[in-house]
């Protein structure tokens, strides 16, 4: 079995995984309809509007 010939630093393992676990804001948009921030290519969750139609029927 190939085993690595030196070991890892801690800099390098550290410098590696401070790229991985970075935490990124969602992305949100501003639903055409009723302007509520809602996630992009979804239904939105406030008047079920998508694409221009209501999909979701939704008590008024
Ligand atoms: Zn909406």
């Amino acid at each position: 079995m190939a085993v690595p010939k030196r070991k890892q630093s801690s800099a390098r393992q550290n410098k590696r995984r401070s790229s991985v676990w970075k935490l990124s804001a969602p992305t949100l948009v501003n639903c055409p309809k009723c302007g509520e921030l809602i996630a992009p290519h979804k239904v939105c969750g406030n008047c079920g509007y998508y694409n221009g139609r209501e999909v979701v029927k939704k008590e008024a």
